[in-house]
């Protein structure tokens, strides 16, 4: 790290910043300029000092402080030599050169409207269903999902029609219940930061996506991942769902910038979800195709038989025609940019 001393600092400010660079485990070098002096200091893992870093940031002397290392080291792009490709069985993976389509309902509300989307779904090319079975909602008062009895008819449905489960998990207690019942355990925008839930998530066997907070910046939502990869499990998937802006004409701002910065920083897949991201079914498969050919690894769309009459997110939702008439389309783009779909 390079530490910038405030300039008018005396020599022992000077000495007790280098010692405490040499106590935390520094190779220290001084280079006085005329108005400032310099310490660059070598040889520390910077991720595991966050703490000490902090200190030395808020010394009156201290005038800057600028880390060369990444503040995550196992999901950062230099820990690996490939990209993590998450294998789920029976040939889907994701993170491969197959773009990996999640398809489903925003929340499960019935066998039938289950069945028809999964089935649906699965014929026009999804190998993934997406289902909520808890929802987290901004009001007590609105559908918090069916619980159990939808994580049934999810698994149900899906083994019928040959997809995997994406579902999910808002409460660390439900880990293991949500994981007998899906494939994958998705983390919603307004759980990326909690902490105790990802530690634990990282105890678990089942490949975990964690959406962006509608907030956070990348690197926020990189640690959140490491919180899961440092406990452990390292089959993580990162999920764009759009971030809150001054914007209004749609729900939220999707960052489609994520998808290369989240290449070159970290070796984890990303998936986008265009149905949060925008909250309008008419852009939906715009945004699809835009990302696919930003080279997004795989895709979440809401779809319902009926979005007029949906319990929840109706008007992003797509219609099951709607989803079928975009498929062949992204499957072009995807073949443009040298994928499979
Ligand atoms: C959802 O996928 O339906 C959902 C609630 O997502 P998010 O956490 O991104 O709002
Ligand atoms: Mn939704």
């Amino acid at each position: 790290m390079i530490v910038v001393m405030k300039s008018g600092s005396t020599e022992e400010h000077v000495a007790d910043v280098s010692s405490r660079l040499t106590d935390l485990g520094y190779l220290v070098t001084k280079i006085v300029g005329v108005e400032k002096t310099i310490l660059a200091a070598v040889g520390g893992a910077e991720y595991e000092k966050v703490d000490s870093i902090d200190q030395l940031r808020s010394l009156d002397w201290v005038d800057d402080v600028m880390l060369i290392t990444k503040s995550y080291k196992f999901v950062a792009r230099e820990s690996k030599v490939d990209r993590t490709i998450i294998d789920l069985g029976d040939g889907v993976t994701i993170g491969g050169n197959q773009i990996s389509m999640m398809a489903g309902p925003c929340t499960v509300e019935s066998e039938e409207q289950l069945y028809t989307t999964a089935e649906s779904v699965a014929k026009a090319g999804a190998t993934i269903l997406r289902g909520g079975a808890y929802k987290p909602s901004t009001s007590p008062y609105s559908f918090q999902g069916m619980g159990v009895p939808a994580l049934k008819l999810l698994k149900e449905a899906a083994s019928k029609f040959g997809l995997k489960v994406i579902t999910e998990v808002m409460d660390l207690r439900k880990i293991d219940l949500v994981g007998e019942y899906s494939d994958i355990l998705q983390i919603g925008t307004r759980n990326m930061q909690n902490y105790d839930l990802l530690r634990e998530l990282g105890r678990s066997d089942r490949p975990v996506m964690i959406k962006r907070g509608m907030s956070a910046k990348y690197e926020e939502w990189l640690l959140a991942c490491e919180y899961v990869a440092a406990n452990g499990n390292e089959n993580i998937m990162l999920c764009e769902r759009g971030i809150r802006t001054f914007e209004t004409g749609t729900r939220n701002t999707l960052d489609l910038s994520a998808i290369p910065v989240m290449h070159s920083l970290s070796h984890l897949p990303i998936i986008i979800d265009p149905s949060q991201g925008t909250g309008r079914r008419d852009i939906v498969a715009s945004m699809s195709a835009a990302s696919i050919a930003a080279g997004a690894d795989g895709l979440i769309i809401e779809v319902h038989p009926n979005p007029d009459h949906a319990l929840k997110d109706g008007s992003q939702s797509v219609t099951i025609q709607q989803f079928e008439q975009m498929m062949p389309k992204l499957r072009r783009i995807a073949e443009a940019v040298d994928r499979t779909l």
